[in-house]
C-alpha cells in the first residue's frame, strides 16, 4: 500500500535521465521541488541513496553509499572543473589570465 502511494507521487514527477560527462550515471530524475519531495520520501522509506542538487547547474544526482563520496557537491566532473576554475579566477585575480570558455558555461547542457 504504501509502495502503490509512493509510486502515484512519483509518477509524472520524476523522470530517467543520464547525469554527468565523466563518470555516466543513470538515475531516476526529479522534476522540480515537488517531484524531488517526493523522491526525497521515496528513497528515505526504501533506505536508498539521497539525492542533491548539483552546486553548478540545475542536475540532480543521486549519492549513493556505494560511491564512497558522501560529499559530492556536483553531478559531473565538467561541472567540478567549472566550479574549481571559478573559484581559482576568483582567488588569484589580476595573477593568472585565463581565457574564458563561453560555450561551456550553458545552462543544462
Ligand atoms: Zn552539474
Amino acid at each position: 500500500m504504501l509502495a502503490q502511494w509512493l509510486e502515484e507521487g512519483l509518477r509524472g514527477r520524476t523522470e530517467f535521465g543520464v547525469s554527468g560527462a565523466g563518470d555516466l550515471a543513470a538515475t531516476l530524475m526529479p522534476k522540480g521541488l515537488i517531484g524531488a519531495l517526493w523522491l526525497q520520501a521515496a528513497l528515505a522509506i526504501t533506505g536508498k541513496a539521497d539525492y542533491r542538487q548539483c552546486t553548478d547547474c540545475p542536475t540532480w544526482f543521486a549519492l549513493s553509499p556505494e560511491q564512497g563520496r558522501p560529499d559530492k557537491r556536483f553531478c559531473s566532473d565538467a561541472c567540478r572543473m567549472r566550479a574549481y576554475r571559478k573559484r581559482r579566477k576568483k582567488a588569484g585575480r589580476g595573477k593568472t589570465r585565463e581565457k574564458e570558455t563561453v560555450g561551456h558555461n550553458r545552462k543544462g547542457a
